[in-house]
């Protein structure tokens, strides 16, 4: 009896002492809080985020200092990481192919925190990409959603030579054929028509198939814009 009641009076400490060592299942439930709070989303926008404009801007000046060989490296100290870690704040959103070589940290000479990336082979969309892009947008208030193509896609090209692709690949090329279709016949290089005619249809299907981000556009908080990367120059350029 009497080692009982010892346990039953130690309780609460052992359970107060398992939550202080815990903080993981406390963030791991953080997601879910913003839907609590929905009502005041849009007064925290107004607060908190930067305009589409400006956003575009600080994306454009990255990419400058990266084409030019002086990137500045921001936002990459301990500091940074410890602020970081207290809560994320893009103030983009980058989607786009899982090319190594096309790397929107990089190339947007971005740090920890700045741009919140959504990466798929030839970035094509699914739920789980429109989840992750209304998810930034809504709750973490990004200004811009950037859908980036790049030179020599691999995926593109493989759906611009009808490969059916073995596997799961053809799943990826089912979804790029629309743009390769739209562009068959326009002069030129059929893949690179067909990687700026894919970045267009994606950015324009982002807002067509998310009512969140459509929503955002009327209000005029975030914009939504296709881009083309350059393997060699590094440049990334904003499609009309
Ligand atoms: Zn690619």
């Amino acid at each position: 009896m009497a080692r009982t009641a010892r346990f039953l009076v130690l309780l609460p400490t052992l359970i107060l002492g398992f939550l202080a060592l815990c903080p993981l299942g406390a963030n791991e439930v953080a997601p879910a809080a913003p839907h609590a709070a929905a009502p005041a989303a849009a007064e925290e926008h107004a607060a908190e985020a930067i305009s589409p404009a400006q956003a575009l801007q600080r994306l454009v000046d990255g990419n400058t200092r990266f084409v030019s060989g002086h990137p500045d490296h921001p936002n990459q100290t301990l500091a940074r990481r410890v602020e970081a870690a207290a809560g994320q704040k893009p103030f983009a959103v980058i989607v786009t192919c899982s090319d190594s070589r096309v790397a929107p940290e990089l190339y947007f000479d971005q740090g920890v925190g700045d741009i919140f990336v959504v990466r798929v082979a030839g970035h094509v969309l699914s739920d789980h990409v429109l989840g992750s892009i209304e998810y930034a947008v809504e709750h973490l208030h990004a200004s811009v959603v950037v859908v980036v193509g790049h030179e020599k896609c691999g995926a593109v090209a493989a759906a611009v030579s009808s490969d059916r692709g073995e596997g799961k690949i053809g799943t990826l090329l089912d979804a790029i054929r629309p743009a390769v279709r739209d562009t068959r016949n326009q002069a030129g290089d059929k893949t690179e028509n067909a990687v700026r005619g894919h970045a267009r249809r994606t950015a324009k299907l982002i807002p067509a198939a998310s009512p969140i981000v459509k929503n955002a556009i009327g209000a005029g908080h975030v914009k939504v814009f296709a881009a083309r990367y350059d393997l060699v120059s590094g440049k990334v350029e904003l499609l009309p």
